[in-house]
């Protein structure tokens, strides 16, 4: 039975705790505690920690939950040295019963990678800073270009594909994609609802990309009205990177 659970961490960050009968595993610990909590408390089998790109919010826990309980550390080729499994595109992976394949997704950093479970009942990806609800990482290291082709690439798997991402950032990107399409009640909708969850403290992730094709402007980019409005604020925009990067600008300036 798969189970799977955020633990908040710093201010909006999400470490995802992953659990079978055969263990757990845990994404992006950019902090220890609550980890070693869980261990000493035996709540845990810590089996792994998975690793999407080397910032620290999502990798400053990592030896010290090692020099707790030594488990395998799997990421993407970087300069972290308790990274021990440095991983590829296409590279498949099993680990407490759950098959992983890897996605090569730069743009927020160029070491970014997913965790990608392909399944027919219930696909999942952990996909750290790429992909957020509602919105998307800021291009940092790569091109807006990569990021693009990111995003595109994560957009192409199955419809049902459970969105994990990093961080609680929908109601501010939710809020960006009201002022994108201010005449899309689905939208606000969900907007509203999103705040009264965070409110609530209940966590808006995970999404999934059904629901992100419809409120998600970066994966909107071929969409009319989204066209004439970045056309009408930026002066013309023609070709779906344009528009990309026009709104990306845009919200990193929000
Ligand atoms: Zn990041």
């Amino acid at each position: 039975m798969l189970s799977i659970k955020p633990i908040k961490a710093f201010s909006d960050n999400y470490i995802w705790l992953i659990s079978t009968n055969e263990g757990s595993i845990v994404v992006d610990p950019g902090e220890a505690d609550q980890i070693l909590k869980l261990m000493s408390s035996n709540e845990i089998d810590l089996r792994a920690i998975f690793i999407t790109h080397h910032h620290y919010d999502h990798t400053n826990g990592i030896d010290e939950i090692l020099q707790k309980k030594k488990v395998r550390v799997y990421g993407p080729k970087n300069d972290i040295k308790s990274i021990d499994s440095k991983l590829i595109e296409g590279d498949k992976l099993n680990v407490i019963g759950i098959d992983f394949e890897i996605i090569e997704i730069p743009g927020h950093t160029l070491d970014h990678i997913a965790f990608v479970h392909k399944s027919s009942d219930s696909p999942l990806i952990f996909c750290g800073d790429t992909l957020f609800s509602g919105g998307c990482g800021r291009v940092f290291e790569g091109t807006f270009q990569q990021m693009y082709d990111s995003l595109n690439k994560i957009s192409k798997l199955p419809k049902d594909t459970q969105i994990f991402c990093g961080h609680e950032y929908t109601a501010s990107n939710l809020k960006f994609a009201c002022a994108v399409e201010p005449e899309n009640e689905y939208i606000s909708n969900v907007y509203n609802e999103v705040v009264q969850m965070n409110n609530n403290g209940v966590p808006s992730i995970p999404s999934n990309l059904e629901k992100e094709f419809k409120i998600n402007p970066f994966l909107k980019c071929t969409n009319e009205k989204i066209k004439d409005k970045i056309s009408d604020k930026f002066g013309n925009k023609y070709s779906e990177l344009e528009i990309f990067t026009a709104l990306r600008e845009w919200k990193d300036n929000f």
